[in-house]
């Protein structure tokens, strides 16, 4: 019996049969893995088979919360979306807040599953007990933003919270997002997963509450969280900036990406730094339910050829990505493509990968105008890289193939081409240059869906010595825990500003009763981390795929503080299996299955 946080019931929808069933939480699993990406990671070894098709009816896509969604826990209005990617074929989780978490909490659900598939273009509506599979021909096709107003007009509901795919999704592009209120759950592709299955979005309206099972004691613990959040040295640039306070200082170290992640210094990084963005075209600061940070940037494009154009962000990884990576410096074009992103539903990182893999290309001579459309695919060309997010979404010539991703596309161009194609495991890599932040490759490299920064970013710990991989594999693992910790209970990451493991186990304790021992917690974390890796290795993954692509480990950095330096990924790579109790071949053993208790899921 709960005493407080979860609901105890989530809701499984059949699309093929349109039926909607009500199913109770086991509170043995909640215990055991928490919720949001722990109770995915679970869920998705015990209700997928082997090798479906991530496009196939088969395939099911969970929306999971945790215990703290919909009480005031600093940091918490967060969801996970759980899948097999259709980009990485691997273990996938995209994150995002807003609204719609607590709300789905307050209609009385911890999550949701969908499987199956609709024969005709669908929206969910959860009105607390109502749940109705609703009409969404009229919803397809349109932009995200469009989506929600229809549907809040449909409703006669302007808080109804929704998330909702646009374009990309329906036309399966493989890296397609999900969006609520312009904030993206953006890696893996969870956007095309809902494509296939012909449903366009889903619309939250809940009225209930959440308990919280010890009331004095949760209070005093959130007085004693906005102190520390408000002390914390690192909060008022995180407040005033966001996420962009960051592009300075990365590349000051060469770890923003520049030109395909080809090189550390670019010419025209003014034009993308914090203070650049806010003077041009931030108006607001927004934050998700009851958050004491307000890291949301709102801009406005006030002038010129993108005028009108409003959105949230962009973030430090879009500005990566789309910015530098492509050879952009004017933050009004990262802006503006961005936007467009968020209204197809397509994830901004992977976008500017594939569009800047593109570009060293065509400058390369592997790819001509034959190949382009007739376009010369430069580096710095905004209305190049504007047509080209156009195209992708809408699977339209070169944007067709770009739309598989880089792994797909560098396989078709061939051999000398898959060098500079930058992932890991189909996934595009994350704003971070790993030669001048060894760590990060040894996170690209092992992380349970690709490349991906937000799985256990050691940026930070790495700060003094970014260039050696002595000592790397332990952070990684140590973040890469903390990180499924997180994800599980379902903290936003930015919660490391004035909160500890510690702190967020006290919020756990307060609102469910529930209390671990440290060395649970290291058991629990490493349970998680295992289980995701369990299911990549019954998809057909291996330490052969534990790996990053040629540019990483073998063309040395040409400039900047590392300069010189590549990834030392096998210096550090038989290390973390040894920390993961896992073999040289990086399986975990049975005992070490046994001891995690996860040992159900293995048949060797
Ligand atoms: S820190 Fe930013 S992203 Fe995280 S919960 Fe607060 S407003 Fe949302």
């Amino acid at each position: 019996m709960f005493q407080g946080g979860y609901q105890g019931r989530y809701l499984r929808i059949d699309l093929s049969q349109g039926k909607v069933k009500i199913e109770k939480l086991d509170e043995e699993v909640a215990r055991k893995y928490w919720g949001g990406r722990g109770w995915g990671g679970y869920l998705l070894l015990k209700e997928l088979g082997s090798r479906v098709d991530p496009f196939s009816p088969e395939n099911k896509i969970f929306f999971l919360t945790g215990p703290l969604q919909g009480t005031l826990t600093p940091y918490s209005p967060r969801f996970v979306i759980l899948t097999k990617s259709p980009l990485s074929g691997t273990f996938t989780r995209a994150v995002s807040g807003g609204q719609w978490a607590p709300e789905l909490k307050f209609a009385g659900y911890d999550g949701i599953i969908i499987e199956g598939r609709s024969q005709k273009p669908v929206y969910i509506f959860i009105d607390d007990e109502k749940v109705e599979i609703r009409n969404a021909v009229h919803l397809w096709g349109k932009p995200t933003g469009e989506t929600e107003s229809l549907i809040k007009e449909e409703l006669k509901d302007k808080t109804v919270r929704v998330i909702s795919i646009g374009p990309a999704g329906e036309k399966r592009v493989r890296f397609a997002s999900v969006i609520h209120e312009s904030r993206a759950a953006a890696r893996g592709g969870t956007g095309a997963v809902l494509g296939s299955k012909n449903l366009k979005a889903i619309a939250v309206r809940g009225t209930g509450n959440v308990e919280v099972a010890d009331l004095l004691r949760f209070k005093s613990l959130l007085v004693e969280a906005y102190k520390a959040i408000k002390n914390d040295p690192a909060s008022p640039a995180r407040i005033k900036y966001g996420t962009t306070a960051t592009v300075a200082v990365a590349h000051e170290l060469g770890v923003i990406p520049v030109k395909n992640f080809s090189r550390g210094e670019f010419e025209g990084i003014e034009g993308l730094i914090a203070e650049t963005m806010k003077e041009k075209i931030v108006i607001h600061d927004e934050s998700c339910f009851a958050c004491a940070l307000p890291c949301g940037k709102l801009s406005l494009i006030r002038e010129g050829p993108y005028a009108g154009t409003v959105l949230q962000g962009p973030q430090y990884e879009t500005i990566g990505l789309l910015g530098s990576n492509c050879g952009i410096s004017d933050i009004e074009v990262v802006a503006r493509a961005n936007y467009l992103c968020n209204e197809f539903g397509m994830d901004t990182i992977s976008t500017g990968n594939v569009i800047a893999y593109a570009m060293e290309s065509f400058h390369k001579g592997i790819l001509t105008k034959q190949d382009t459309d007739g376009m010369e695919v430069r580096f710095g060309d905004a209305n190049v890289l504007l047509s080209l997010v156009d195209r992708i979404a809408k699977r339209e010539g070169l944007g067709n193939k770009l739309a598989e991703g880089v792994k797909a596309f560098s396989q078709e161009l061939g051999r000398e081409a898959e060098k500079f194609a930058m992932h890991s495991k189909g996934q595009e890599f994350a704003s971070f240059e790993p030669r001048s932040v060894v760590g990060m490759g040894l996170l690209f490299a092992t992380a349970s869906t690709g490349a991906n920064h937000s799985l256990g970013p050691t940026f930070r710990e790495e700060m003094k010595n970014p260039l050696t991989g002595k000592g790397k594999a332990k952070i990684v693992v140590e973040n890469q825990n903390s990180y499924c910790l997180m994800d599980s209970l379902v903290y936003c990451s930015f919660s490391r500003y004035g909160l500890t493991n510690l702190s967020r186990m006290q919020f756990l304790s307060a609102v469910t009763g529930w209390n671990y021992t440290p060395e649970e917690i290291e058991n629990q974390t490493h349970r998680i981390y295992t289980a995701e890796r369990l299911f990549n290795l019954r998809e057909g993954f291996s330490k052969r795929d534990d790996t990053l692509p040629f540019r990483s480990l073998f063309e040395p950095m040409p400039d900047s503080p590392s300069r010189g330096n590549i990834v030392p990924l096998d210096e550090m790579l038989p290390e973390y299996y040894a920390l993961r109790g896992w073999d040289k071949e990086g399986k975990p053993t049975k005992e070490r299955l046994e001891e995690l208790g996860i040992s159900e899921f293995i048949d060797w």
